[in-house]
């Protein structure tokens, strides 16, 4: 299996070619068709499996090949993840395979000033990889809007219920648009992931790695 049989593009693949990844990982060979295809997918994965890319890759596709819907301001891709740490991580990983693509990403997370944060979401961010509650933080004071998300990305969600994150889970969701992609990751399927899952993804593919 090569990534060129996956339906990335040019621009994605060279990022990949400069990442030195020959071969996809089994969570990419699954997620990137999966996620092209614009379907949800719920995916069982620890990290260390390339899941990341898993996502990142096609979601930049995505937003590439469809045009903007929202105004200049509007948010298109929402990662909601754990710890700043993993937001940290994730950005990096938006920035690195999309280098040769226009887009705009940014992190929001706590324990850091509100104002770089708020000049960079005034600016317009196309991907915003984001923890709960300082999202949440931006949500009251209106510096973000999500009203037009096309994709939503709940990485390590087991994480984020362990964490005790459930009702800013749920505040958000409010704020997304019903009509959208929405992918979960989680590295264990409990009776409690499963009932999130269950009220946000629509008929997902399941991906077990
Ligand atoms: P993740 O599970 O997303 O945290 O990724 C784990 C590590 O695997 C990261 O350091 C990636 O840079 C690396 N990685 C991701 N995909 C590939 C691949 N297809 N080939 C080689 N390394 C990869």
């Amino acid at each position: 299996m090569s990534f060129d049989k996956l339906g990335l593009s040019a621009e994605l693949l060279r990022a990949v070619r400069e990442q030195g990844y020959t071969t996809p990982t089994p969570i990419q060979s699954r997620a990137i068709p999966a996620v092209l295809s614009g379907g949800d997918v719920m995916g069982a994965a620890q990290t260390g499996t390339g899941k990341t890319a898993g996502f990142t890759l096609p979601l930049l596709q995505r937003l590439t090949d469809n045009p903007r819907a929202g105004g200049q301001r509007s948010v298109r891709a929402l990662v909601v993840t754990p710890t700043r740490e993993l937001c940290a991580q994730v950005q990096e990983s938006v920035r690195t395979y999309g280098r040769h693509l226009p887009l705009r990403s940014a992190t929001v997370f706590g324990g850091v000033g509100m104002q770089p944060q708020v000049d960079a979401l005034r600016r317009g961010v196309d991907v915003l990889v984001a923890t709960p509650g300082r999202l949440l933080d931006h949500l009251r004071q209106r510096t973000v809007d999500l009203s037009a998300v096309e994709i939503l990305v709940l990485d390590e969600a087991d994480r984020m219920l362990d964490m005790g994150f459930i009702h800013d889970i749920r505040k958000l969701l409010a704020a997304l648009p019903p009509r959208r992609q929405t992918l979960l990751f989680s590295a264990t399927f409990s009776p409690e992931i499963r009932r999130l899952a269950d009220g946000l993804l629509h008929d997902p593919v399941r991906i077990e790695v």
